[in-house]
């Protein structure tokens, strides 16, 4: 664990020099957008500095540079997810990824998709909108029913739809056990891998997933880049979402013809300084490695539940065993409503960065809560001491706003 544990990474990421009103800064809202490493700004910059040009449009030599770094890209995004380069399809985030992945499998306003509680809104609303979404029962410890979904299962639906951590509970959703019991009942699975992606190592072919999406600013890298993996078979097969520059080798008045995949679902001029931004981030993660990652994942998220333990008032919507779960925290106090205030006052009179509200997954916050959580997320930067001095922060604040 050397360059998380010896601090060495923290040096990586300018932003973490600066101060809030000339007092520390602590960065608590990473599954809300991740911190960017040097690599990965410089990597933007270079776009504009070395290569600016549209890419596979000209034959010209900065043209030709920027489209192999953006294809560069593609294939380390494909590394990284398991899957052929040409499965990766870019997006601007895991949101367009998963209406895309909608839209590819033609839904129809009857067809049955099964998903689950713990749905962020881009894994419910492109769905409800598609077609007939019905949700599994939760079970106890945050986790699904799993007799309700195999009775689901039992109405054969198209899709089962599932989020692979959630963006609340911090909960990984058993996804082999999920995806093989869909694909006995026929079902494609589809797979929200926006929070999973920037702590777990994914493997799309060798998990027989269908569509699975992504977004590059979750995991370090720049916002305006995500991706949608799909199978071969499937993308060949399918629509279009978005027709235009970029998408067919020939077009005559009458009829045209759509390039291959991936090229087919990538109409008009890409974010391509993201797309560099996105390869070197990705770069970054493996030098650090996931394993690390996650290890220090469990490390913080025993900080977090030693110190919830000590705090019987703050309650913890999320499975309790550091193992099961990512290093994000949703807390409310029962009697306390407004958590907005309390959100702005650990940011500006204790340099607190986290978020409160219904977190984009309002009907799971709605089942357990009167309608708020506080969430305090972390990653690779924050240190065990960062989460004693947020909960710290956060009693000061309760003790002022239950008065
Ligand atoms: N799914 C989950 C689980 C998320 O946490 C988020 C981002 N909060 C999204 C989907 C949507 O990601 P984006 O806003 O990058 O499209």
């Amino acid at each position: 664990n050397d360059l998380i544990t010896s601090g060495a990474v923290r040096e990586d990421f300018p932003i973490l020099t600066r101060q809030v009103d000339g007092e520390r800064f602590v960065y608590l809202d990473s599954a809300a957008t991740a911190l960017k490493p040097r690599s990965v700004i410089d990597a933007v910059t270079r776009y504009y500095t070395e290569c600016t040009a549209n890419i596979h449009r000209g034959r010209h030599r900065l043209s030709e540079e920027a489209s192999d770094l953006y294809e560069e890209a593609r294939g380390k995004v494909a590394l990284m997810v398991g899957c052929a380069s040409n499965e990766v399809i870019f997006t601007r985030n895991t949101t367009e990824g998963l209406n895309l992945a909608a839209a590819c499998m033609g839904l129809k306003k009857d067809d049955l998709v099964v998903g689950f509680l713990d749905a962020h809104h881009s894994q419910l609303l492109p769905w409800m909108r598609g077609g007939n979404y019905q949700v599994v029962r939760q079970g106890p410890n945050w986790k699904p029913d799993l007799d309700h979904y195999a009775e689901l299962l039992r109405r054969k639906p198209k899709a089962v739809v599932v989020t692979h951590c959630s963006n609340v509970t911090g909960g990984y959703l058993p996804l082999e056990t999920i995806s093989k019991m869909a694909h006995e009942a026929g079902a494609l699975v589809v797979v929200d891998a926006a929070q999973s992606a920037a702590h777990l190592r994914l493997r799309f072919t060798e998990s027989n997933i269908d569509f699975l999406a992504l977004s590059a600013h979750k995991m370090l890298g720049p916002s305006g880049i995500g991706c949608l993996v799909g199978k071969a078979s499937l993308l060949r097969d399918a629509e279009a979402f978005l027709v235009g520059g970029g998408v067919v080798d020939y077009t005559t008045l009458e009829s045209f013809q759509y390039r291959k995949i991936p090229h087919k679902f990538e109409a008009g001029t890409p974010a391509i300084e993201a797309a560099f931004g996105f390869a070197a981030a990705i770069d970054y993660l493996d030098m650090v490695g996931l394993e690390r990652i996650q290890a220090h994942d469990h490390e913080l998220s025993k900080a977090f539940l030693d110190g919830l333990k000590r705090r019987p008032k703050l309650r913890l919507l999320g499975p309790d065993v550091a193992e099961a779960r990512a290093p994000i925290f949703s807390l409310y106090v029962d009697g306390l409503e407004d958590l907005s205030d309390v959100s702005r006052a650990l940011s500006d009179a204790h340099g607190v960065m986290c978020r409160n509200g219904h977190l984009c997954a309002q009907p799971l916050v709605d089942h357990y809560t009167s309608g708020e959580v506080l969430r305090m997320s972390a990653y690779l930067y924050n240190t065990v001491e960062e989460v004693e001095y947020a909960l710290s922060a956060l009693d000061e604040v309760v003790r002022v706003y239950q008065r």
